[in-house]
């Protein structure tokens, strides 16, 4: 039997000799062998782009590394399988080959990326370029960048445990590693660990099988800051969990900080046992929400910075205007429009960035694109437009919709225009609020969650907004 694993990252291995390496981290991070059939070999990939881009660039130098490692293969077969973006799946290979840094010398490695500090007590290396103040603050962001500011200046003492949820890609882990390097620049003498679920799992699992409980828990308790990512994954490991809660509840009597991240609010978290969420919900809850369109834009500005690259904020505009939830998609676009750009010495257009769009994008519409032939941005685009069609469809003059009227056609029509605007443009509730006639944003909330609740049971409103998003050239 051949070790698909092994095999993987012998090839990946002589592959990253031969491409550049931002590409090689970019791309090639989380594939797996998914099968070898005779001489049909089938690579999966975490996320559409990667397929496309694989395909388009290096399919040749792919299938020659790996026909050097076996030489029955003949056919090259790309899947994405999107599941494979759970950091923690069994199918990916050590994670060590797409580190930007040299391995630790002198400290012995027991498992990938992470480094023991002693016999039984591993932590996950934190990534260096994850800082609490790269971190870019917007409103949706705001309180878990907060609460990760107070308790990284006093660990232990302000809110504890800090509990982070939102759906992937959001900055989570960011978040969770920003505060634990901030701990350790303030203070080099603690001990953070940073870890996941399954890693923590493992530690139990070795102490275990070397009948060194003892020591596996007096070491856990002398740990100043814990630091557990996705959370979620504890589900369903009913002895890792029952251990956890038990450490959890060491270090909290001894008041030192845990910090946890997890996909969902604790009260969702159904498999884990009650006692332990309920020991969550017992100090600060934070989410982190999809990011409006200023904050988008800010977060790439910040990421051109990082790469050092200069690009049209044009072009920044328009990915911000067009990636709409999660931000590692985000940073994606910019990478591979970055990308394909330097392979033709040039710097990304919005042409470009459309074309990325395109294929990464498939079925959603483009908005601001440069050709306006292309089909779907013939789209609405300004927020003028936008309160024009509706303002039409509803026979009511624009200045009334941003205007002062109570009444109860106007109020109705602004409500579809505050609600159009969060949903298509992805304003944020201040801008919207400020547009809507200097409303405050909490107005513009409730104007936008009452359309979303009345489309749930009201057939007529619900045809309406079809017909608005047909007009507008949405659909
Ligand atoms: P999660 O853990 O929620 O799935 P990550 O923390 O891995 O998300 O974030 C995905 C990517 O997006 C990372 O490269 C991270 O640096 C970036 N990112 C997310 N939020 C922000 C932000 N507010 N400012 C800067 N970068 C961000
Ligand atoms: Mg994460």
């Amino acid at each position: 039997m051949i070790d698909l694993k092994e095999q993987w990252s012998n090839i990946l291995a002589r592959l990253s000799a031969v491409i550049p390496r931002s590409q090689f981290i970019t791309w090639f991070k989380k594939t797996v062998i998914m099968e070898i059939d005779k001489e049909l070999l089938i690579v999966g990939v975490p996320i559409p782009m990667g397929l496309d881009w694989i395909n388009n660039h290096y399919r040749d130098d792919l299938l020659k590394t790996i026909q050097e490692f076996l030489p029955q293969v003949t056919a090259l077969n790309i899947q994405v399988d999107t599941t494979l973006n759970n950091d923690e799946d069994p199918r990916h290979i050590n994670q060590d080959h797409f580190s930007n840094k040299s391995p630790s010398a002198g400290r012995k490695k027991p498992r990938e990326g992470e480094i023991q500090l002693s016999e039984g007590l591993s932590t996950k290396i934190l990534d260096s370029s994850y800082t609490l103040s790269n971190f870019v603050v917007g409103s949706e962001n705001r309180l878990a960048h907060a609460a990760c500011m107070a308790v990284s200046g006093a660990p232990g003492k302000t809110y504890n445990p800090l509990f982070i949820y939102g759906s992937t890609g959001l900055g989570k882990t960011h978040l969770l590693q920003g505060a634990g390097n901030e701990i350790l620049r303030r203070d080099p003498n603690k001990l953070v660990i940073y870890t996941t679920s399954e890693s923590f799992g493992n530690d139990y699992i070795d102490s275990l099988a070397k009948r060194k409980m003892q020591q596996f828990n007096n070491r856990y308790r002398k740990v100043d800051v814990l630091i557990i990512d996705d959370i979620q994954f504890l589900s369903g490991k009913n002895k890792t969990e029952e251990v956890f809660f038990h450490t959890f509840n060491a270090l909290y009597d001894a008041g030192k900080q845990v910090i946890i991240a997890s996909d969902r609010p604790p009260k969702e978290l159904n498999e884990l046992d009650k006692r332990l969420t309920g020991r969550f919900e017992m100090g600060m809850i934070c989410d982190v929400q999809t990011p409006d369109y200023e904050t988008k834009l800010a977060i790439l500005q910040e990421k051109v910075k990082k790469h050092q690259i200069i690009i049209d904020p044009k072009v920044l505009e328009f990915i911000a205007l067009n990636v709409h939830h999660s931000i590692r998609e985000l940073e994606g676009v910019l990478l591979q429009a970055i990308a394909e750009a330097e392979l033709e010495h040039s710097t990304p257009t919005v042409r470009s960035v459309e074309n990325v769009l395109r294929k990464h994008n498939r079925f959603g519409e483009i908005v601001g694109g440069s050709d306006p032939s292309h089909q779907g941005i013939r789209g609405i685009r300004t927020e003028e437009e936008l309160i024009e069609a509706v303002s039409r469809h509803y026979d009511v003059s624009s200045d009334k919709v941003v205007g002062p009227s109570r009444k109860q056609e106007i109020a109705l029509t602004r409500q579809v225009a505050m609600y159009m605007m969060k949903r298509e443009l992805n304003y944020s509730l201040e801008r919207i609020g400020e547009i809507f006639g200097g409303r405050n944003h909490t107005t513009a909330m409730h104007s936008i969650n009452n359309i979303k609740s009345r489309i749930k049971t009201d057939v007529g409103l619900r045809r309406d907004i079809n017909a608005l998003r047909k007009e507008m050239g949405l659909v």
